[in-house]
């Protein structure tokens, strides 16, 4: 993509780039100055010379990159300024730290959002709509199928299925992604039901939300409980611990669940082999999306990761100036989460990004669109398709 002199960000092959700062976005290949919006790793990588990230974000940045990277951080709404730009992060709601990056130069401004939730959680600042000429917007459930449940409903129904498997003496396993849903999880269930297990991916990231001073209840490690307790716990783990030899102590009647936005899709409960699925996700769902770029006031979008073409064309038939913008941005709805990865030794030889979800054999539906609210499964249960590319496995 040609810069244009009015554009504050552009994509180049490295990320997102803002010119008038000299800086990137999320980048996804090694640069000097990085902003990042949030800890996951498709966003926050490794190999770059300075990070700016929100003050939350330091700690998982520092557990997955290392402890000695270059890294500076804002707290919401603090303002810097780097080569005339004045930057400051706003909350996201999508996991602790998570910033939309708000950038002010000649007149103009942009906001790039990274990820974003717009139902406030409990566990991060909720999101807030920041005013702009254009807003960077991702897309993740990009399409009018998508329509969370109220997290009342959904905890509700988490409990219901904890209490009944307790009472049956079956250990209840729910699988999520490590960092951000497993800690959402862990802040909205009901903790008197029976004792809570994390996985070993799991505990680091729970210590980092501790320390920010997010009330978690008590955790345990599998082998600090005895049997009949670990038959009415709740075990919360990362789906790379599924079929492990760690999940075999709860037992060969324990139940297990999926809790990700994908679960409202027909068909991929029983592709990822659960008994039940949950729609929980930590990204806006349509209803989200529309209501998020609305309060922007942004008359030009720009839309990266997800159902781009759909989002694109949407926008663009309610006036707006609306462009994809190319990224490498994966889903960390989807995506494994065996976090945090190790950080490579300071001579090592950079790891190239994995290509794409096909490798690992993570599939999705493709989900119909125009679809009701309802929270059951939609779509087509037997079609899916493979990840195209970007998809990270951490
Ligand atoms: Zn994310
Ligand atoms: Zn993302």
């Amino acid at each position: 993509m040609v810069a244009n002199a009015s554009e504050l960000i552009v994509a180049r092959p490295e990320g997102l780039y803002c010119p008038a700062g000299d800086f990137y976005i999320d980048p996804w290949r090694p640069v000097d100055r990085a902003v990042i919006t949030h800890g996951h790793s498709d966003h926050a990588r490794w190999g770059h010379a300075h990070y700016l990230a929100h003050t939350h974000s330091a700690g998982t940045l520092r557990q997955r990159l290392g402890a000695h990277i270059a890294l500076q951080t804002l707290d919401y709404g603090e303002v810097i300024e780097h080569h005339g730009v004045r930057l400051s992060l706003h909350p996201a709601g999508h996991v602790l730290g998570s910033a939309q990056v708000r950038l002010e130069h000649g007149g103009r401004v942009w906001v790039a959002s990274g990820d974003y939730k717009t139902e406030a959680d409990g566990t991060c600042a909720p999101f807030e709509p920041v005013r702009c000429d254009t807003f960077i917007t991702e897309s993740t459930f990009g399409l009018p199928v998508y329509r969370w449940p109220a997290q009342a409903v959904l905890f509700a129904d988490i409990n219901a299925w904890w209490r009944r498997n307790a009472s049956e003496g079956r250990a209840s396993v729910l699988l999520c992604y490590a960092f951000g849903k497993a800690q959402r999880l862990l802040h909205g269930v009901d903790a008197s039901i029976g004792p809570i297990v994390v996985h070993g991916a799991v505990e680091p990231l729970n210590a980092v939300y501790r320390a920010a001073g997010v009330a978690l209840p008590p955790t345990h490690r599998a082998t600090e409980l005895d049997k009949a307790a670990l038959q009415r716990a709740l075990v919360i783990a990362p789906l790379s611990a599924q079929g492990t030899p760690w999940m075999k102590r709860f037992g060969a009647d324990a139940v297990d669940a999926f809790a990700s936005g994908w679960m409202l899709v027909r068909g991929n409960r029983r592709r990822r082999g659960v008994d039940q699925g949950f729609v929980m996700s930590d990204h806006a769902d349509w209803p989200g999306l529309m209501s998020a770029i609305k309060a922007t006031g942004a008359e030009h979008i720009r839309v990266t990761h997800g159902s781009v073409p759909v989002l694109v064309r949407w926008l663009t038939e309610q006036g707006l100036d609306a462009q994809a913008f190319e990224t490498e941005y994966g889903d960390d709805d989807v995506a494994d989460a065996a976090e945090p990865a190790p950080p490579p030794a300071p001579t090592a030889v950079r790891p190239e990004p994995v290509e794409g979800l096909a490798a690992t054999g993570l599939r999705q539906a493709q989900p119909e669109q125009g679809g009701g609210s309802s929270t059951q499964a939609q779509g087509h249960g037997s079609e899916s398709r493979e990840l195209a590319k970007g998809g990270d496995t951490p």
